[in-house]
């Protein structure tokens, strides 16, 4: 890794990383100052020389200027539209005013919509691309650590309803993503550390020499260092990109990309009983998840406690949210008992969850009794 971390810092040249999928391929461009260099970037992968940007209102004051001045230098004309920001724009009445507006200006079927923004740009652009006239051309360029190693990779796009989170959507794979780490400079803090809990989750889940990385080097991460920023979208996005490409659509029952939600039952469950009200970012409800996912394996007998203790070591190093007991909010076991036994991910009833044999050995299983769960939360704090 070391080396590749040299050859990054020397060259300055964007990394790409190719998704390869059964019916399209596209790469994921990592690097510095990349929204600068958008045009020439873009220019051989679009199929017209138009698209719309959608973006929000943190976001476009700080790069929409410089993403339609990069367009312009070879030639692509663009158009924008703002959303606000927040998890409250992915709703069906955004959606709505996005694709008016679209269809008022009569889009042409080639034009493609370039999502600038975090997640809930992109899920909800994405979602405006692959539904508009049956589906246009799509391009991210995620400027939040979450979005560079989460959710721009994977082709799922979406809203929520009143009924739960995610619940409209559709598998659309971009033509291209733009990962570039010089936007996160301007990302808050809080921002980082949830994003960069979904890269530790990375390495839990699959990868070893990941997590090794990110204990060396979380600092740097969540100290803005550009390279290792670098460094570290591009190993998740790797690891993304791999189980993406061995379960597109989430078809396969355990393993496959059931994986990528190790954290996350217990993590929703935190989320649903605070109301998704943002007291609790995600990734912060996932760190949290991570460190309960393992002591659940441990108290099963099925992870040896020294990897738990080393998990927990590198969030509190790092002085992620490790413990329920860490929130200055009061959670009843009952209560996220009950968010677990409604999650999406329930199949017939039965508790299903990702745990883990070991650091980078996660597995799915749906054979988890009650008690243990419920043991595990209060140990921890509930
Ligand atoms: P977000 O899009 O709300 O961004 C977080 C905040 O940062 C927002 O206020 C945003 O305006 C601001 N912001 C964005 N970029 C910035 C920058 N460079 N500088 C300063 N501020 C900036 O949230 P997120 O964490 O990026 O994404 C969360 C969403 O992603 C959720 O809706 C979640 O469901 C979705 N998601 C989707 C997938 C998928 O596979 N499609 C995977 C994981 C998460
Ligand atoms: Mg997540």
């Amino acid at each position: 890794t070391t080396r590749v971390m040299e050859s990054l810092v020397l060259s300055r040249r964007p990394l790409r990383l190719p998704v390869t999928l059964a019916h399209t391929s596209y790469d994921v461009v990592i690097g510095t100052n990349l929204i600068s260099r958008a045009g020439a970037l873009l220019a051989p992968v679009l199929p017209q020389k138009k698209v719309v940007i959608i973006t929000d209102e943190n976001v476009a004051p700080r790069y929409l200027e410089q993403l339609e001045a990069a367009l312009a230098e070879t030639g692509i004309t663009s158009r924008s539209l703002r959303v606000p920001a927040g998890e409250q724009t992915k709703c069906l009445e955004m959606y709505q005013k996005l694709t008016d507006n679209i269809l008022e200006h009569g889009i042409e079927r080639r034009t493609s919509i370039v999502a600038l923004g975090g997640g809930v740009v992109g899920d909800l652009a994405g979602f405006v691309a692959a539904t508009t006239l049956r589906g246009l051309p799509f391009v991210q360029i995620p400027t939040t650590l979450l979005s560079q190693v989460d959710s721009s990779v994977g082709g799922k796009t979406g809203i929520n309803t009143r009924w739960g989170k995610n619940l409209l959507g559709a598998f659309h794979q971009p033509l291209c993503v733009l990962a570039d780490v010089s936007t996160l400079a301007t990302l808050p803090r809080r921002e980082l550390v949830a994003g960069y809990a979904e890269i530790v989750k990375s390495g839990l889940i699959g990868d070893e020499a990941l997590f090794a990385w990110c204990e060396e080097h979380g600092a740097a991460v969540l100290d803005q260092d550009p390279e290792a920023l670098a460094m570290a979208v591009q190993q998740a996005c790797a690891f993304k990109a791999r189980v993406v490409a061995a379960d597109e659509r989430e078809q396969q029952k355990s393993n496959g990309r059931a994986l990528l939600n190790l954290g996350h039952t217990f993590g929703h469950a935190l989320e649903a009983e605070l109301g998704y009200d943002g007291r609790l970012l995600h990734g912060e409800a996932v760190s949290i998840g991570l460190n309960l996912a393992f002591a659940l394996s441990v108290r099963l007998g099925l992870c040896p406690r020294a990897d738990m203790e080393r998990v927990n070591r590198h969030l509190e190093a790092l002085g992620m949210p490790a413990h329920i007991r860490d929130l200055s909010y009061t959670f009843h076991t009952q209560a996220l008992m009950d968010h677990m036994q409604r999650d999406k991910k329930m199949q017939d009833g039965r508790l299903s969850f990702v745990l883990a044999h070991g650091i980078g050995q996660a597995f799915t299983t749906r054979d988890v009794p009650a008690t243990a769960v419920r043991e595990v939360l209060e140990a921890d704090g509930s």
